[in-house]
Parts: C-alpha cells; structure tokens; sequence
C-alpha cells in the first residue's frame, strides 16, 4: 500500500517524491511505501496548519474537546484493526499493541475532559475596580516529530493535548511505522476535523525533521526519540527561539533489596526488561541487586528467560517479538559483544536468532549479563534491545548511586517490603519516574510522563503537564474604573 501525506484535509499524491518501503520486522515482508517529503511539503503543511489555527483557536475548548471524543470512539471502534496493523509494522506482541492502542483512547478521553477545564487563573489586583486573570493561550502550530516504539501512544499523547489547548499540529512520525499515523489521519477525517488542523508528512529525519524545527511558523516543537537526535533538535530549536519539549532514551534500573519479595521482582524485571523486545524508553536495562540474594535471583531469571517464546507477535503464545530492523539488530550485537569484551559474564541469550522462520525476521535472544560493573559501556549506554546488566551492591545507599550514576534519568524501580527503604529510595532516585514492586514500565496516562538529566530538559508529556507545553500564559487586565488607574505607582499619593 502507498501512504500519502495529509495535509490541508487532503490525500496529496506527488509521483515526484522518492518513496521507501515500510517492512514487516517479524518477517521482513514489505507492507507499503511512504513518499520521502522535502522541506517543500514542510511549507505546504505549515502553511495550512497556520491558516487553519486561526479559526481553530476561536473554536471553543469544550466544542474542541467534543472531536476529541469522536476520536476515542472512533479508535475504540477499530482497536483490533489497529493493533493488528501496529504489531506488524513495529513488531510489538499483540497484547501489547492492544494495551498501546488502549492508552490512545484514554488520552483521547482524558484531554477531551481538559477541554471542559482547561483552567487559568484569577487573582485580585493591586487596584480597585480593576479584575486580574491569566490564561492558557495556544502557541499556535505544533511541529510533533515521534519514534517508532509507541507509534500511537506518543503521537495521541502530543497531538491531543495540542489540539484541545487550540493548536493545529504538523506531525512527522517515524518512517519505520507509518501505518499507524496513516490510520490516525484517516480517523481525524472521519470525524470531520477542520482540515489542517492535522497535518502529517512522511520522510527523513534530517531533512523533514529539520524543516520543521526550522520553520518559522512551527512555534513549538514536540520531540520524543533517541538523546543523540534530540540534542540536534535542541540547538536548532535554540537557534530559531522555539520552545522546545524533548522526551529522549533511558538506561533504566530496577533495585532488588535482600528483604524484596522475589517473585514479584522476577516478574517485575522480565516484563520491562523483556517486553517490546526491550525498546520501551522506560525498558529495564540494569538489575542492581543485593549480594545476599543475588545468586537466588539469578538463577529464577535464567530458568524464567528460557521458557520466553520467541517469535510473530501476532502469535499469542509469543512474548518477546522481533527488534525494529536490522540495524537495531546489529546495534545490540555490537554492545553484547563489548559486554563480553569488557568481561561481564554472559548468563544466557547474547546472540541474532536465525533459525527457522526467525531467519526471516530481526530476533535477538533474551540476553542477561551479571558481573557487570557499573561504569562499564554495557551499563551506561542505551542499549534499546532485550538485554539485561546485573550489578551487585551492598547497601541501598549503593543501589542508589549507581542507579543515579548514569547520563539518563527516566525510570526506576525498588523492590524491597521496607518502608522506611522505599520512602528514602523514591525521594533520592533520579529519575522522572519512580516505581515500587513493579518493573520500570507501565505509565498512566493522567500523570506526568518524562525524565531527568540527559533523558529531558524539564517537559512532560502526559497528565496536566501536557498542557504546558502547548499553551502559553496570557494575563489579562480588565479596568472598569472609569479612570486611568496605574500599577507600581502610589496612587494614594
Ligand atoms: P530517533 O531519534 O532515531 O528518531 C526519532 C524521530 O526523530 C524520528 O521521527 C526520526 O525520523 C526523527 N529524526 C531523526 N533525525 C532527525 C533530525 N536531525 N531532526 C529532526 N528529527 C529527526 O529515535 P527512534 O529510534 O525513533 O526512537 C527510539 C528512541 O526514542 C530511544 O532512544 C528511546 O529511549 C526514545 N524514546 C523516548 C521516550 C520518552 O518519553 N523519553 C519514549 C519513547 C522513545
């Protein structure tokens, strides 16, 4: 199938464009193109986006709000349709492609119901007859450039909050999983949108990307993707004054405490160690683990990463499905087999799988390392695949500095059934989300979604926060005096 931008309310063909395949990554089979847009559907799309904004600002919030509704149902109404789509082009288990769809439609429900609140302030002022208030303002276009690995959840997660503030949106999703943003744009049309309030371009990131944090229109840029290509969108977003939101890569701890209830913790680490083939932002990567139960925990997670099915995510039965493409593949290979160099001792997986019908598609072994040391490549660098690093401590004082001793700051967890443990752990751990007896993934929508150090630079996605992003503040002053009344001088003088 060949996906077309949408931009103004319509399907633009350009025979023009070059276009590149979108493959399946559990088979290699190729599902679609996409056009490889050039700064020049950039322009058409801003253009349209900033038309649009004018009267889409004017629309009241709650009216807004009201398609945002049409859009939850409309996603509820194919959510098998869509999960099935998203597996196969990301290649996540059909569980959870189903869960990632089920977080759009809750964001849709959520910031319709912002809609109806979307609060400012009053406050009194200085002067007599005169009232003070401040408001939400849209900033205007949005400029939402997403990654693969929540191809729905983090386009929902921008796009709603964006629109429901009155911002028109121009969206380049990643190129490895165009299908969903195709689907998503087919539903703003459904439910009758105003066209250009939802604009999508396909293309490169150097060239897409950077045409969208350039341009002049595109006030506020939206980013979620690797530190590497943040930072590039920081400096130019920098030099062109945009405010800029990045959500970027994790190196994500769980803490095992001596007194933690082991099963728990076993399960907590293998569902975000191993899940999405450990390309979740939030995946768990390091295992920092108590010497007294050290050894006990890593035999249960060997002998539990063993009985793993590997395979189709469509396939029910499989839990760990294929990574995003070859180069993803390759990524991990090269940083198991500097884990080996460096002399971590390899437990089990640290290999490409290519038997069988696994030779078609990009699977990498569940691997886990322990003996890692703490400052090793292996356990600082984002690794984005199904690989875990132990790292034993003595203390909890020690789990906490190494769970902190890296350049990233998105998620941690501590499994222990001290209170006095877990208050002092979430309070020092740092890192935009903290969980107790639970793995490292697993966010709700309503709260605030992001990180610290080089995981962020101080935005959220998700929850109230959202807003901010996409809103500016506007104080306004009525006087109803009757007379020039002035602040900062005494007017009783
Ligand atoms: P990526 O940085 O390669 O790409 C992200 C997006 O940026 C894509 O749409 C890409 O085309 C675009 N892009 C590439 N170069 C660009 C440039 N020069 N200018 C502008 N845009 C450009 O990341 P990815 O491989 O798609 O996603 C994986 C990364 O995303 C991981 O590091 C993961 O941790 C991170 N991630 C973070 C969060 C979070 O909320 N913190 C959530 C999901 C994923």
């Amino acid at each position: 199938m060949k996906l077309l931008n949408f931009i103004g309310g319509e399907w633009i063909e350009d025979n023009s464009l070059q276009t590149m395949p979108v493959i399946n990554p559990a088979n290699g089979e190729q599902l679609g193109t996409i056009p490889l847009s050039t700064k020049f559907q950039v322009e058409l799309a801003a253009q349209k986006a900033k038309e649009a904004q004018k009267q889409w600002a004017l629309v009241p919030a709650p009216k807004r709000a009201d398609y945002l509704y049409e859009i939850a149902f409309k996603l509820k109404e194919k959510k098998e349709h869509l999960a099935q789509i998203l597996t196969k082009e990301m290649g996540k288990v059909i569980e959870e492609a189903r869960g990632e769809v089920q977080e759009g439609i809750d964001m849709a429900l959520y910031m319709a119901a912002e809609g109806r609140r979307l609060f400012g302030e009053t406050v009194p002022s200085e002067l007599p007859n005169k009232f003070a208030m401040s408001v939400r303002a849209p900033i205007g276009v949005a400029g939402l450039i997403t990654p693969w690995n929540f191809p729905i959840a983090i386009a929902t997660w921008k796009s709603f909050p964006a629109l429901v503030a009155g911002n028109t949106v121009v969206w380049k999703p990643s190129n490895e999983t165009p299908f969903m943003a195709y689907e998503l744009a087919k539903i703003v049309e459904e439910v009758g949108l105003p066209p250009g309030v939802v604009n999508v371009v396909f293309g490169s990131g150097p060239t897409v990307g950077t045409a969208i944090v350039e341009h002049p229109d595109i006030r506020v840029i939206s980013f979620t993707g690797s530190t590497t290509t943040g930072s590039k969108v920081a400096e130019l977003g920098g030099k062109h004054l945009k405010k800029v939101s990045l959500e970027m890569g994790g190196k994500n701890a769980v803490i095992v405490m001596d007194d933690a209830n082991l099963d728990l913790a076993l399960e907590g680490i293998l569902w975000s160690a191993f899940g999405t083939a450990g390309q979740r932002c939030t995946a768990c990567s390091r295992v920092i683990v108590h010497k007294n139960v050290k050894q006990e925990l890593e035999n249960r997670l060997v002998e539990a990463t063993k009985q793993l099915t590997i395979g189709d995510g469509l396939d029910p039965s499989v839990k760990v499905g294929p990574v995003i493409n070859k180069a993803a593949l390759e990524k991990i290979n090269h940083y198991v087999q500097i884990g080996k160099q460096q002399g971590a001792n390899l437990l089990i997986g640290g290999e490409i799988l290519s038997e069988g019908e696994l030779s078609k598609g990009y699977y990498y072994a569940p691997t886990i390392f322990t003996d890692v040391e703490a400052t090793s490549i292996l356990a600082q660098e984002e690794i984005f695949g199904p690989v875990i690093s132990i790292i034993e401590v003595s203390s909890l004082e020690e789990a906490i500095e190494v769970n902190n001793g890296v350049k990233f700051g998105l998620s941690s967890s501590i499994f222990s059934q001290d209170i006095n443990k877990i208050f002092k752990a979430q309070q020092l751990l740092d890192t935009g989300i903290v969980y107790v007896n639970a793995g490292t993934t697993g966010a709700e929508i309503h709260l605030p979604f992001g990180g610290t150090k080089g995981t962020g630079n101080g935005h959220r996605d998700s929850g109230q926060a959202a807003l901010d992003v996409y809103t500016e503040w506007k104080s306004i002053y009525v006087d109803y005096s009757g007379k020039l009344q002035r602040a900062q001088i005494d007017n009783n003088a």
